[in-house]
């Protein structure tokens, strides 16, 4: 946080920069990300409590580990169970037929910033690369970054160019108590439409769900090419619910937040159609 190289936020030419040892609390309350991208500003207000946002890095976030029931134990109780995937053991406690640790991502940006086609640069001695926020998760809960050896995180580029022009976001957030608590289901949606008033560009990703945020692809190109209206947002939002198989890795049953997710998507969109001109 020292570094002024990994700190502050710029906008210029239409796209915005934010260092990633930046605060959560200065990322929110600034102008030019509450002006280009309020949904992320909007996003960021859920996390945690104003004492954890004026701590808390936006890289650090990005970075934070997965969260599942079972890892998030005492190693005593740990060790009468035989570990998991995660820690030393050999199985998945939520989903004992997956390969791979079912840990959830829970951090309240990475959806918004996939959602708005956010890259980030990664910088190591051996140089650095600018690669989509998407490709900085795993499928695997255990090992869920990307990032190689002695890389870091610096900068996280969103561009409201050609391609965003119109673009509207919207974010929603499920979890037990609305004061303090990480989601059990998110959903961001950004929606771009074009002229001539159909949908150009739908990005919608959960969070929570699954080991990374989770790109709802057919709910999304369900939307192109259509006007976003009850109709669309209705199939779009079921064909999320179709995409989501979340285990019992929460203090809710899956069952529901599969549900749920139906629910949060509809109403993302809704939130999303409010703002269209
Ligand atoms: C009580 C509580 C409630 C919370 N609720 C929420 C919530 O609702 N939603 C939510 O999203 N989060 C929540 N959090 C998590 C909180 O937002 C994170 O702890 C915080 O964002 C981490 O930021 P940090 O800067 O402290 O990172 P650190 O804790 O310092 O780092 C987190 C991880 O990322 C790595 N890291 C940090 N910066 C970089 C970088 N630039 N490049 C590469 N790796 C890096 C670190 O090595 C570490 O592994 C909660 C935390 C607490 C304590």
């Amino acid at each position: 946080m020292s570094i002024p190289e990994l700190t502050g936020i710029e906008n210029g030419a239409g796209t915005l920069r934010i260092g990633a040892a930046t605060l959560l609390r200065d990322v929110a309350a600034d102008p030019m990300v509450r002006s280009a991208q309020p949904a992320l500003a909007a996003a960021i207000t859920e996390i945690a409590s104003p004492a954890v946002r004026n701590m808390a890095t936006i890289g650090g976030n990005l970075c934070i580990d997965t969260r599942c029931t079972y890892y998030d134990q005492g190693e005593m109780w740990r060790t009468a169970i035989g570990h998991c995937l995660k820690t030393t053991g050999d199985i998945c406690w939520v989903a004992p037929g997956r390969p791979v640790c079912q840990a959830i991502s829970a951090g309240d940006t990475a959806p918004i910033l996939c959602a708005l086609e956010a890259t980030v640069r990664l910088v190591s001695v051996d140089g650095e690369r600018v690669v989509p926020m998407e490709s900085l998760y795993t499928e695997d809960g255990a090992a869920s970054l990307t990032l190689g050896p002695g890389e870091i995180l610096a900068e996280i580029i969103i561009d409201s160019g050609s391609q965003a022009e119109g673009r509207r976001a919207a974010f929603r957030k499920l979890r037990r108590r609305g004061s303090i608590d990480f989601a059990v289901l998110s959903v961001a949606a950004a929606v771009s439409v074009g002229d001539d008033g159909l949908v150009r560009q739908a990005r919608i990703h959960l969070g929570a769900v699954a080991p990374r945020p989770l790109p709802a692809t057919e709910a999304s190109a369900s939307l192109v090419g259509r006007v976003l209206d009850e109709e669309s947002i209705v199939e779009a939002a079921r064909l999320a619910r179709a995409a989501a198989a979340p285990f019992d890795n929460t203090d809710f049953r899956p069952a529901w937040r599969r549900q749920m997710v139906e629910v949060e998507t509809a109403a993302a969109l809704r939130e999303v159609l409010i703002q269209l001109p």
